[in-house]
């Protein structure tokens, strides 16, 4: 246990991505209590969306369960979902946060046996798909979630058919009345780790997302990949169904690039790599065909890019596309740029067409820091500087395993913050 004076102190981590629990977990693991608030319903940020890891190509699943279980079994973790917090007060050793609490409508007697869902009516668009399908009012987030039990939409919790269900549930988890509280927290240090939301492609006007059905967003393809996602995982495209055999993938959309993203999220090229084998592996005859203005892939998942540059169904065109148009009657995406190696022009039709679209901080924009003493760089990612630390993709771009020392180190930072009394 911890025998300093940080002792007895809580650190308040928010955001429960892989870097916010990992950061909780290493805490609360040598003795500090924690609070961890998380604005979904469920743990796990934008790593329980995925399909597959590079470069092992495993299943995100096994390393977030772990953590859930960790999470599970040490009482020194409290976890609040669908929780903001709204206020911080105080210095370092001595905040006072305010925190709003969500209402879920469902209480953790549920034990998601899904009566409350089958008998629901309403569908709505499924969020954690990127509403590339409908799902029901009521639910878990998906197949996964932690913790599992169901929520309620908002809008549907105040309709008629909701306070019906309160009748179907055989535990009586079911309360359509419940509504937002609002607590004061005592905490003696702060992790942000709110992580990070796609660019949002619809402005990258030239390439048509948002306009044209088979163009599509790296992170809905990680989706449309899922055995759990709109598709049960077979890889059709949206317009007519079509097995996508033929798939370009477009590298820095939106990112390195001034009227965008300026930086680089140094994830994409490897994230284009791994959904290209995706679609090898389902396809055998399918060809891919990848747009770029250079690939990197530092260090150890460089033999990840020679394994992937080693099929031959898979063509590099060094070049930025100048736009996508779309063939009116087959719904195709058509490619159009120049080769920047040969200078020869090209208008390629494809089946689909995905945007590798990088990642800006949620600091940036929705999860702004409720306080004074935070420092931003250019770009909204929390820096070293002010006294509310940071992690993960909210503090700089990063592939899992470098979010995951992040988070381990900044518990040591939150430890030594907490015993920095104002
Ligand atoms: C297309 C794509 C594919 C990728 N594939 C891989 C891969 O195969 N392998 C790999 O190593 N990396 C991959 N990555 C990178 C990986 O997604 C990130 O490393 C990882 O998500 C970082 O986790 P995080 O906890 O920092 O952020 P996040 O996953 O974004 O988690 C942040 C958490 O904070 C919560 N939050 C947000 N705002 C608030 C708020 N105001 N209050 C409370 N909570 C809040 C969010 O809901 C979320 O749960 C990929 C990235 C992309 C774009």
């Amino acid at each position: 246990m911890a025998d300093d004076q940080a002792a007895g102190q809580t650190i308040l981590v928010v955001g429960g991505g892989i870097s916010g629990l990992t950061a909780a977990v290493e805490a609360a693991e040598v003795g500090y209590k924690v609070l961890l608030v998380e604005k979904d319903p469920h743990l796990g940020g934008r790593v329980a969306q995925h399909y597959q890891y590079f470069p092992k190509l495993c299943s995100p699943s096994c390393g977030l369960e772990i953590n859930y279980q960790r999470v599970k079994n040490n009482p020194l973790i409290r976890v609040m979902t669908l929780a903001e917090v709204e206020d911080i007060q105080g210095t370092e050793g001595n905040y006072t946060v305010r925190i709003r609490q969500n209402p879920r409508f469902v209480t953790e007697k549920c034990t998601g046996c899904g009566d409350c869902s089958r008998a629901c009516t309403v569908t709505v668009p499924n969020p954690f798909n990127f509403g590339m399908n409908e799902i029901k009012a009521i639910r878990a987030s998906h197949a996964m979630a932690y913790p599992g039990h169901y929520f309620m939409d908002a809008a549907y919790a105040r309709s008629a058919e909701a306070q019906t269900l309160v009748s179907v549930c055989p535990v009586g988890a079911i309360d359509p009345n419940m509504s937002a509280t609002t607590l004061e927290e005592k905490v003696g240090s702060i992790v942000w780790a709110t992580g990070w939301q796609p660019y949002d492609a619809e402005k990258i006007q030239p390439y048509g997302f948002g306009r044209f059905a088979n163009v599509s967003t790296n992170m809905r393809f990680e989706r449309l990949a899922n055995t759990y996602g709109p598709t049960g995982g077979t890889l059709t495209r949206p317009s007519d169904g079509k097995e996508i055999k033929n798939i370009a993938f477009i590298q820095c959309a939106g990112s390195r690039d001034h009227n965008h993203l300026p930086f680089c999220s140094r994830v994409c090229c490897l994230a284009s790599m791994k959904q290209a084998t995706y679609v090898r592996s389902q396809f055998p005859d399918a060809k891919v065909t990848i747009y770029y203005i250079d690939l990197r892939a530092m260090d150890r998942y460089e033999g990840f890019q020679k394994k992937v540059e080693a099929d031959p169904s898979i063509t590099w065109i060094k070049s930025k596309p100048a736009r996508i148009d779309e063939d009116p009657v087959t719904k195709d995406p058509i490619v159009v740029g120049e080769n920047t190696l040969t200078g020869v022009r090209y208008a390629d039709p494809y089946d689909m067409v995905v945007l590798a679209t990088g990642m800006e901080p949620n600091s940036a924009t929705t999860a702004r820091v409720p306080a004074q003493a935070v420092a931003y760089d250019e770009y909204g990612f929390v820096v070293k500087g002010g006294q509310v630390l940071s992690t993960g993709c909210t503090a700089t771009p990063l592939d899992v395993a470098a979010a995951v020392q992040a988070g381990t180190a900044v518990a040591l930072k939150a430890i030594q913050s907490a015993a920095r009394r104002g």
